[in-house]
């Protein structure tokens, strides 16, 4: 298997174990302009640890997520298995059971220096109950796990979130509150650098939009943006594949308009740094070959 080399412009690495989550929130990152509920494939540990082995990372940390990367039945094998040198960030939602994690993973799996917590939890409020989950919280800080708790501005939740913020700060907690993004109560949240790429219909401009993230499904499937991951819509390279190479490219788009959300807002970068966007769109026109 030749080594795979991570484009230097990328930004972020983002390994998608498994879908499966134990809660059902009604405004899901994941379901926003979905239409493809196709069940797929998940590949166990040592699939994905022969692929982490190959890619030449630079500084990047590999971020497990989903839903809840920890449903994964291989999770905890792999978080053991994976060399010291592997900086790995963790997004859950702590639907998962904490005994074996607590047991056979060591919280200097997750060291590393920044400005957020490797360890990232969310917080749904309306969806997660505060007191089972602060509960859950307390087991793994006690256990020694850098971790942050992270909620998004429900407009119609201020009373739970002003109570999450007031016991994780009795906890010591970082907590932080982020933007909510997408349709939520008739209106369209969040601040974006392509707001017109994510009104849910296609615009029928054409576009040519390039990434500066490394997605992959739990099939081990690689896509250009969060709309084509949740979509399994064109996968442009597989981790399975021997001769894999990324290319930093412009590709033609035809679903722009039904862009995710996650991939069209502003945000900071990982060293957060503000003004970021995940992928860069431009008019199809300024890519056509120039006549002789
Ligand atoms: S916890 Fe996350 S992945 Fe699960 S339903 Fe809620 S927003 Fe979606
Ligand atoms: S234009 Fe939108 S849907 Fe198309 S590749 Fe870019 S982010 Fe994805």
């Amino acid at each position: 298997m030749n080594p795979v080399l991570l484009p230097p412009r990328y930004n972020y690495f983002g390994v998608f174990l498994t879908f499966a989550c134990g809660l059902c929130c009604s405004y899901c990152i994941n379901q926003i302009n979905r239409y493809s509920f196709k069940p797929r494939p998940q590949l166990g540990a040592a699939e994905w640890l022969t692929f982490f082995k190959r890619v030449q990372l630079h500084d990047l940390p590999i971020t497990l997520q989903g839903g809840d990367p920890g449903r994964h039945p291989g999770f905890c094998t792999l978080l053991e298995d994976l060399p010291a040198e592997y900086k790995i960030d963790l997004l859950t939602s702590l639907t998962f059971d904490l005994a074996p994690f607590l047991d056979r993973v060591d919280p200097t799996r997750f060291r590393r220096t920044g400005p957020y917590a490797p360890i990232r939890i969310s917080y749904h409020p309306r969806h997660d109950e505060l007191r089972t989950l602060t509960a859950k919280v307390r087991r793994l800080r006690d256990a020694g796990f850098d971790l942050g708790l992270y909620s998004v501005r429900l407009p119609d939740a201020p009373t739970l979130l002003d109570e999450a913020a007031r016991v994780f700060a009795s906890e010591g907690i970082d907590f932080r509150i982020k933007e909510l993004l997408g349709p939520y109560q008739g209106a369209i949240h969040g601040t974006y650098r392509y707001p017109e790429a994510c009104l849910g219909k296609p615009s029928g401009v054409p576009v040519t939009c390039r990434t500066s993230e490394l997605l992959i499904d739990p099939s081990g499937n690689i896509f250009r943006c969060h709309h084509d991951l949740y979509n399994a819509f064109q996968p442009i390279g597989s981790i399975l594949d021997p001769e894999l190479g990324l290319t930093d490219v412009f590709r033609p788009c035809d679903k722009h308009g039904l862009c995710n959300p996650c991939d069209v807002k502003l945000k900071t970068d990982r060293y957060q740094r503000p003004g970021h966007c995940s992928v860069e769109i431009r008019p199809a026109a300024q890519d056509a070959p120039k006549a002789e």
